[in-house]
């Protein structure tokens, strides 16, 4: 049985590195490493394989965005075109075509003609409608917010997936984490994204709820090779040696 390493980005910079964001000359390195031990797939590819079964192929690695930031346009995009890699985009569905504050601070998100010109090598989907915290709406409510969120982005190419702000769902709470499902049904959604910093087994046994690995613009090559790996296993795997 294989595994799906998805690995977790937000922005990137020309230069400058933090936790949510990595450096041009990092995302070619770390590019060039996953194309060299992995095979990159699309997320429809995943989508497929809980759809429908699909197989996905040994080693598999999904690359995904969240939030939909402009930088993702202008200094991801070149790179992952010139690879010939895919990659996707988790948007906010209010923060499109717009310069809003996220995060206390002004930020420019993809506009309708940047997704258009993306759509080669990038695919689409959801990542709430302002970027609310799951957790802070009422389990009633969260149809009505996931069907609004797809409402908004009707005349995008957008997938059947979703990753969830700030990675948060009702992971302690079995009776929410089914309304949370039957809602996500209804809804056609069809895979969900948390953190987690781990591998996922295939086949996917809870596409609710797949495990992201959380690429830091602070952590060095050894660190990104150590997380893409063995996701944060390898913390338990050091203490060992
Ligand atoms: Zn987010």
């Amino acid at each position: 049985m294989g595994k799906l390493r998805v690995l977790m980005y937000h922005k990137v910079s020309p230069t400058h590195r933090n936790f949510l964001t990595v450096s041009v000359e990092q995302l070619q390195w770390q590019l060039d490493y996953v194309q060299k031990h992995f095979t990159v797939v699309k997320l429809s590819d995943v989508i497929a394989h809980v759809e429908k079964g699909k197989t996905l192929p040994k080693n598999a690695l999904l690359i995904t965005f969240d939030d939909g930031y402009a930088d993702n346009f202008e200094l991801a995009y070149p790179e992952f075109k010139s690879r010939q890699l895919p990659f996707c985009i988790f948007l906010v569905a209010d923060f499109i075509n717009k310069q809003t504050e996220h995060d206390g601070i002004q930020q420019q998100f993809l506009s309708h003609e940047q997704i258009a010109d993306m759509a080669e090598y990038t695919e689409f989907a959801y990542h709430s409608l302002a970027h609310e915290n799951l957790m802070q709406i009422d389990p009633k409510d969260w149809l009505q917010h996931i069907q609004s969120t797809k409402e908004k982005c009707a005349e995008l190419p957008m997938l059947n997936a979703w990753a969830y702000t700030y990675g948060q769902f009702p992971k302690h709470h079995p009776q929410a984490y089914t309304t949370l499902k039957e809602a996500f049904k209804t809804a056609n959604i069809s895979v969900a994204f948390r953190i987690g910093n781990r591998l996922n087994q295939l086949p996917l046994a809870h596409p609710y709820k797949v495990q992201r690995i959380d690429v830091k613009g602070h952590n060095n090559k050894l660190l990104f090779k150590l997380k893409t790996w063995f996701g944060k296993l390898f913390k338990k795997i050091l203490s060992l040696l």
